[in-house]
């Protein structure tokens, strides 16, 4: 088949996508010519079943009907992702964080228990990793990010062992209380990496979870801390930037910019940083004892994502960052952490995404007549990163990725520190996560700020 043959295929099942036989013939016509057809295929195979994989494959396998949507996904254990913050800082226990994958997902959606090892868009398919094909008319890409400890230097050996712990890992979440309440002076070191990451705000909020940790205990003079960012500030939107340096000053964190984590000696218990930018130590490596290291990953866009055609040059699913619609093959979107959209990649986005992708891939799938009675839907970088600072204080930060300017819900200045804030974010949105985000009925506080806080404004 040629490629002119080949995107007329696509657009085909793109574009004209009313009828399903059609496209199955479709299907058949373009893997006798191609390759063999693959044993299964489905109107839309969702491949991830995190936070945004289910709650887009919960509402369109409701709508499209049973096993019309598949979900390629082989964990078994479904993890809250932001719960791990209070995790790692003894406020809530790992079980809370975790659902058997069985129990989160939809259904009438087919669980396919595997990892997708493949993407190939021009014939429609998805490899697994046992090799078997899966066939689709419309895919979801929403793999998530992948945590890359490999790229520093001794942190594969280093990690979950003398004092080095992370809260970006189910692996390693439980050390980080471990270790916290074994530290009984010196250095406790917190990093940020310069790689594009999950919830940019994670690396400092457990910072100030071990302030208030090392005061309770009686020992916060004789701790050292010292927060590390690769970044030249500590929080990319600068009303809640100004808030958080407060914060550290208050608490007497001591805030290094431009500095990234390059290698980890474990058993001398140092750590390196490299100074980035362009000032006078620039290029110059810092090496720093410590009791305790915190570690934010690098991370990175999953392989198998940056390997194929669907990835743009950092890898990333290559979507229109309004319609999350691919840029090349219009029955592809993306949404959440695998994808290109430039803003802050939270479980708070994803919610907002999936809402405009769902909108967007049924009027689609339903062809010319939706079309004509909807218009497509648009994301406008919502998201939302809850910062917390201690037991029952947390600065709500919302904000649009695309405008850089906060999008708060309610009247009251969100970048203060709130007890109502930190109730939102340990005990209402954990529910709402399983009660409704998984479910497809979750997709963010829109709906509250047009009542609360009508402007938005910050
Ligand atoms: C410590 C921490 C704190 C956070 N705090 C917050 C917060 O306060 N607020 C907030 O909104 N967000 C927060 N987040 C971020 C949030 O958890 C993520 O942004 C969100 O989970 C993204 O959803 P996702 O579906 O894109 O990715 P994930 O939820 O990570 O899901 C990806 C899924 O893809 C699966 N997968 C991976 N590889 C493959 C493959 N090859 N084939 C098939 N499936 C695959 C994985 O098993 C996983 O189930 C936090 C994250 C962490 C780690």
């Amino acid at each position: 088949m040629s490629t002119v043959q080949l995107a007329a295929a696509r657009l085909a099942a793109a574009r004209l996508a009313p009828a399903r036989s059609l496209l199955r013939c479709h299907s058949a016509r373009l893997s006798s010519t191609a390759a063999a057809a693959p044993p299964s295929s489905y109107r839309v195979v969702v491949v991830g079943g995190g936070a945004a994989g289910l709650a887009v494959s919960s509402t369109l396998s409701e709508k499209l009907g049973a096993n019309e949507v598949a979900v390629v996904e082989p964990s078994e254990v479904h993890y809250q992702q932001p719960l791990f913050t209070f995790v790692g800082g003894g406020l809530k226990s790992f079980k809370d964080a975790q659902r058997p994958t069985a129990d989160v997902i939809a259904p009438q959606a087919k669980w396919i228990r595997q990892a997708a090892a493949a993407l190939d868009p021009a014939q429609n398919t998805v490899t697994l990793a046992d090799g078997t094909r899966v066939g689709y008319e419309y895919l979801v890409v929403a793999a998530g990010i992948e945590l890359d400890f490999g790229a520093v230097k001794g942190l594969e050996a280093a990690i979950g062992r003398d004092g080095v712990a992370s809260n970006y890992s189910p692996m390693y979440v439980q050390k980080t209380f471990e270790f916290l309440q074994a530290v009984r002076g010196g250095n406790a070191l917190f990093t940020m990496p310069a790689t594009p990451i999950k919830c940019a705000g994670a690396p400092q909020k457990i910072a100030y979870l071990a302030d208030e940790l090392f005061r309770e205990k009686g020992i916060r003079d004789r701790v050292s801390i010292g927060y590390y960012t690769a970044l030249g500030k500590i929080f990319a939107i600068d009303k809640y930037a100004a808030a958080m340096d407060a914060v550290a000053r208050s608490r007497g964190i001591g805030v290094h910019l431009l500095h990234d984590l390059v290698a980890v000696d474990g058993p001398a218990r140092r750590a390196t940083f490299k100074v980035l930018g362009s000032g006078p130590a620039a290029g110059e490596t810092v090496t720093v004892p410590y009791e305790f290291l915190h570690v934010t990953p690098p991370m990175r866009a999953p392989g198998f994502i940056s390997r194929s055609a669907l990835a743009n040059a950092a890898g990333f699913v290559d979507v229109n960052q309004h319609t999350l619609q691919h840029a090349r093959f219009p029955n592809v979107y993306a949404l959440g952490d695998c994808s290109s959209l430039p803003t802050s990649k939270t479980a708070a986005a994803a919610a907002a995404q999936a809402r405009v992708l769902k909108h967007n891939l049924l009027r689609q799938i339903r062809g010319a007549a939706a079309a004509d009675a909807a218009p497509a839907a648009e994301y406008d970088g919502y998201t939302s990163c809850p910062l917390v600072t201690g037991k029952h204080k947390l600065v709500l930060a919302e904000f649009s990725g695309y405008t850089g300017q906060p999008h708060e819900t309610f009247f009251f200045n969100q970048a203060n520190e709130h007890a109502f804030s930190y109730w939102l974010t340990a005990d209402v949105l954990p529910a709402i996560y399983w009660r409704s985000m998984l479910k497809g009925t979750w997709s963010g506080p829109a709906a509250i700020r047009k009542v609360a806080n009508p402007t938005g404004s910050g």
